[in-house]
């Protein structure tokens, strides 16, 4: 059986390693096919498709895209698309244009809690001049002391209620899903588990997906205990979608799982890649 790892992120985004060097780390790490997925952004694509073909693995194009649904931020991950696609292209850039604006004001919402210019010590972390997110301002703030690890700087800083956490409008479920649908991809909801949302929410932002054109969800993933991945995978089956699976790996030191490390689907949800020729 393959090992399928199809959600993690680059220096192209918030990660910790370049595309080629995550995608050699995967295979070292005995993965089979790997998707790139970095958030709202498509430019590391080209270089690690390379790097897979280099070390005899598969590689899937993708994106990981922010959403706001019924002021809840949610994740649709793109897999298979077209990374050459203007429509989507288009549209991240976009998105990418309007976390600059967003960085700013997480800034000045810091400085009013008395941490001055973390905009500019968030901007020492940018890996990508194309691209800013709060995963820089937290490590800005492990580094300034205010926070002792990545964990502990989501709970004190840059969420609802806390410093740093200002409200934004990401693209709508229908915008993201169409982008990715005319990229000629397959969408998947990321990490289903990591939303504040109850049970009837979470069922019906799965419909609406659903009637979208949305084809999976992610099942197995480090945001999620085992029993989520019996129930995310009963909800698989209950709504007629597939099951991914992901590390949502972002750097050596980072994450829950390492490549490599993932447990397989459990039995009876069907796999997003189904459908793939290998
Ligand atoms: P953004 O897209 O700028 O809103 O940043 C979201 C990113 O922050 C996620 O993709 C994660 O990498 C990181 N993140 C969010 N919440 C947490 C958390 N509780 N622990 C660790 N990383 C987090
Ligand atoms: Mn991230
Ligand atoms: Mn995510
Ligand atoms: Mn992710």
């Amino acid at each position: 059986m393959l090992r399928y790892d199809l959600h993690c992120h680059s220096t192209r985004s918030d990660g910790l390693l370049s595309p080629p060097d995550v995608v050699r780390r995967a295979a070292e790490r005995g993965v089979d096919v790997v998707a790139l997925t970095d958030h709202d952004e498509l430019a590391g694509l080209a270089e690690a498709g390379e790097a897979a073909r280099e070390a005899g693995i598969g590689f899937v194009q993708g994106s990981e895209l922010s959403v706001t649904w019924r002021e809840t931020t949610i994740h649709v991950l793109g897999l298979r698309i077209d990374g050459q696609n203007e429509a989507l292209n288009e549209g991240l850039h976009a998105v990418r244009r309007g976390r600059d604006a967003r960085a700013r004001r997480i800034g000045e919402s810091l400085a009013q809690a008395g941490i001055e210019d973390a905009y500019g010590g968030a901007l020492a972390y940018v890996t990508s001049e194309r691209l800013i997110s709060r995963t820089h301002f937290a490590r800005h703030l492990i580094d300034q002391g205010h926070a002792r690890d990545m964990k502990d700087a989501f709970s004190r800083f840059l969420t609802p209620g806390k410093p740093g956490y200002v409200k934004h409008a990401w693209p709508t479920l229908a915008q993201a899903v169409g982008w990715i649908r005319g990229a000629g991809g397959q969408a998947v909801i990321a990490h289903p588990g990591r939303y504040k949302i109850n049970g009837t929410d979470l069922r019906a932002l799965v419909h609406e997906f659903s009637d979208l054109g949305g084809e999976g969800l992610e099942v197995v993933s480090p945001s999620h205990t085992n029993a989520q991945y019996d129930e995310f995978a009963a909800l698989v089956r209950s709504c007629g979608l597939k099951a991914s699976c992901g590390t949502d790996f972002h750097g050596p030191g980072e994450s829950r799982f390492e490549f490599g490390d993932l447990p397989p689907l459990p039995a009876g949800a069907e796999p997003i890649w189904s459908g793939w020729q290998a």
